[in-house]
């Protein structure tokens, strides 16, 4: 017995909510890059990736599953497509993937590394995902405890 492998209703789109604009997004939360994550078949995937290679098929070595809708948690095959590391820095940079992306530092000059970023769901808007600094959280939390 094989599972039927390109059933999506077993991958990520069954855990994602359809948006107003079109997009699939993943209903979970995001990891520090803004992507959906989850197990599959004893594997970490990132949600988009996974709905394109249960829809589509296996991605070649060294390519990327990019969006053009520009919303990194959509997983709607539609709005998928392959690209190479070059365009999806490209694609990210020419539509700004969020309203600040183009900005390598907070306002109060840290740097947006990886590991000083968290991306925080949006209720409203047209980003799906706020960009967050986690060293100015930090110090907006000794802050609090200092007035406290
Ligand atoms: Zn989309
Ligand atoms: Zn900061």
């Amino acid at each position: 017995m094989t599972m039927p492998r390109y059933d999506v209703m077993v991958g990520p789109t069954s855990r994602c909510v359809r948006r107003e604009d079109g997009c699939l997004e993943w209903a979970g939360a995001p990891n520090n890059q803004g992507y959906g994550v989850l197990g599959y078949e004893g594997r970490k995937w990132l949600a988009h990736r996974l709905t394109w290679v249960l829809a589509r098929g296996p991605i070649p070595t060294g390519m990327y599953v990019c969006h053009s809708c520009d919303n990194p948690l959509c997983c709607e095959i539609a709005h998928l497509f392959l690209g190479t590391q070059a365009d999806n820095m490209r694609d990210a940079a020419t539509k700004g993937r969020t309203s600040n992306s183009r900005k390598t530092h907070c306002k109060h000059g840290h740097e947006f590394t990886p590991e000083n970023t968290r991306f925080y769901r949006r209720r409203r808007g047209n980003n799906p995902l706020e960009r967050v600094c986690l060293a100015c959280k930090r110090d907006a939390h000794a802050r609090e405890k200092r007035a406290a």
